[in-house]
């Protein structure tokens, strides 16, 4: 099930994924390390983490087969309302709406649904119109059909109501009112964060940490830094951050370059510098492990996204390095 994911985007990463776990069992046996790498590059990796726990709960708590009934399935890591329902009524048949962003749509003005879509107190009358309107004896084709009427027909900006089947039923059609639904709450822009990063080099390798399991981008690996303060330069907060997070004296050697990225609820500028390590030994506050690697090892591990988007600038640093001894 594709949340906030577009199908072209995912296809080659989900080939790739089946190459690696075609099944249950070898996802199950897997090392989270190796998912993550599979993974990289999709964004969302509490999904990756979750489908791997959950993979692991079905193999040893359910024998390897998935539970279908919606007690047991919605108790697996990672499953909402949303996976719930469609997985149980697609794979099972089972009469169990799927609420969706299409089928908000479509709902809304179907029914001149006046709650924001973007609500989180409208997702119960939404639910109730899906409902009403589910057909019991046939919901995984209702559910597929209404998620793509969606989709392609009834889409967020020209609408093709002409060869829409629901043309006659919907109320904003026949009202002329389609342009005014769904109803939307105004989206607050997102915050956005300033972010120093230091690739440190010593004796031709540059140090990696990896973040904690849990939470944004948990379990990857990246290079250290921080939030830059209100008033620091992007340079002092480098060396903070790198003293802070992982006990290093570290001297500027250069700037790498500015990414900027963005995620679901933020964006995030990254300046990137190369660091020449002074003294210290490594002690982590806040990530749980860190290697020192070759630049040619960076593939063996997943990192973010944003890090990608620097990494090709990074053979500056330990070649400044091996100049200056
Ligand atoms: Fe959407 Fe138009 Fe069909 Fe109504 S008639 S459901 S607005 S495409």
């Amino acid at each position: 099930m594709l949340q906030q994911t577009q199908v072209n985007t995912v296809l080659p990463y989900y080939r790739e994924f089946l190459e690696h776990f075609p099944d249950l069992k070898s996802l199950a046996a897997a090392d989270l390390q190796t998912v993550l790498k599979v993974w990289e590059g999709l964004g969302y990796y509490a999904r990756a983490r979750n489908l791997h726990r959950a993979a692991r709960v079905v193999a040893e708590a359910f024998d390897g087969i998935i539970p279908a009934n919606w007690q047991d399935f919605r108790k697996l890591p990672g499953v909402g309302d949303y996976i719930a329902a469609a997985v149980l009524s697609i794979a099972f048949n089972q009469p169990y709406a799927v609420i969706d962003g299409n089928v908000k749509r479509v709902l809304a003005r179907l029914r001149r649904i006046e709650s924001p879509v973007n609500k989180s107190s409208s997702y119960k009358i939404f639910r109730d119109a899906a409902d009403k309107l589910l057909d019991p004896e046939n919901p995984a084709t209702f559910n597929q059909a209404i998620m793509e009427l969606g989709a392609v027909v009834c889409t967020p900006n020209n609408p093709k109501c002409a060869c829409c089947p629901l043309q006659r039923d919907c109320l904003a059609y026949r009202t002329s009112m389609v342009e005014g639904y769904p109803k939307k709450l105004k989206a607050a822009p997102l915050p956005l964060y300033h972010i120093a990063v230091g690739v440190v080099a010593k004796n031709n390798q540059v140090l990696i940490t990896q973040r904690k399991p849990e939470g944004l981008l948990g379990g990857l690996w990246e290079f250290p830094g921080g939030r830059i303060e209100r008033d620091e330069d992007p340079e002092t907060a480098c060396i903070r951050e790198i003293k802070e997070e992982v006990n290093l004296i570290v001297k500027i050697d250069s700037y790498v370059t500015r990414v900027k990225h963005a995620y679901t609820h933020f964006k995030i500028v990254l300046d990137v510098f190369c660091c020449r390590y002074i003294r210290g030994k490594v002690k982590l506050n806040g990530p749980v492990d860190h290697r020192w690697i070759r630049l040619n090892q960076i593939d063996k591990f997943p990192f973010p996204k944003a890090n990608h988007k620097f990494i090709p600038y990074l053979k500056r640093c330990t070649a400044s390095h091996d100049k200056k001894g």
